[in-house]
């Protein structure tokens, strides 16, 4: 997940980037508007942290332009100035979430995951590996053609592993992101690997084609092919 922070102030910039990047994620600062702007039309990311008082162009002329060039990605606004009617511009702006100056670190994370999941939940409503198919709308998974019942945290999983196919998928991603287990002193390492086992089982035990792969020393991977 690549995030776009653009922000003046660099010892907060620098801060949140360490923090997201100890999360797994991929940040790119930005250190005024102009070059927040310029990295917005060349690379694609998945999500904005936009400051609003910037110098040059300014956090809010930023999201109303990009926002009329059509670029939907989740924006979260951050500002120092408190004031109801920031957040109402903001919002109308087009930002999907604010968060008030100074803000707890975990708070902000919180908000980012809740974009990013939005964000992907837009898009995609069924998946299909093989002839593993999975409906997130009616929360149905068939595998040639036979139902497949899943438990709420498999079924997470799996969406999980759909969502990353043919990418290596590594236990602590999907501590971070399935279990929401962020305190790096509770390993869950046994637990993931019991329900990969359990879905393991269930999706591919009853088929002569696996799907589900175990990369060693690395993670897991959901593709067709054999590794
Ligand atoms: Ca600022």
């Amino acid at each position: 997940m690549r995030i776009l922070f653009i922000e003046d102030e660099w010892k907060v910039a620098r801060a949140v980037a360490e923090g997201l990047e100890r999360e797994g994620y991929q940040i790119e600062l930005a250190h005024n508007g102009e070059e927040g702007f310029f990295l917005l039309n060349s690379r694609k990311f998945d999500l904005l942290l936009l400051d609003l008082m910037l110098p040059g162009r300014d956090g809010l002329e930023i999201l109303k332009t990009i926002r009329s060039q059509g670029m939907t990605l989740p924006t979260l606004i951050l500002t120092a100035r408190d004031t109801l009617e920031d957040r109402v511009v903001g919002l109308n702006s087009g930002a999907d979430d604010y968060l008030t100056k100074p803000f707890a670190f975990p708070e902000l994370l919180a908000r980012i995951r809740v974009l990013l999941r939005r964000g992907r939940g837009k898009d995609i409503l069924r998946f299909q590996v093989a002839d593993l198919e999975m409906d997130l709308v009616t929360r149905k998974i068939v595998r040639a053609g036979q139902p497949i019942h899943l438990t709420a945290r498999e079924f997470d999983l799996l969406e999980y592993l759909l969502r990353h196919d043919r990418q290596v998928v590594s236990r602590e991603m999907l501590a971070r992101d399935v279990w929401q287990e962020t305190n790096r002193a509770t390993p869950i390492d046994n637990l993931i690997d019991v329900h990969i086992a359990r879905l393991r089982r269930k999706i591919d035990d009853p088929f002569p084609q696996k799907l589900l792969h175990t990369v060693r020393g690395v993670g897991f991977i959901l593709s067709e092919e054999t590794l």
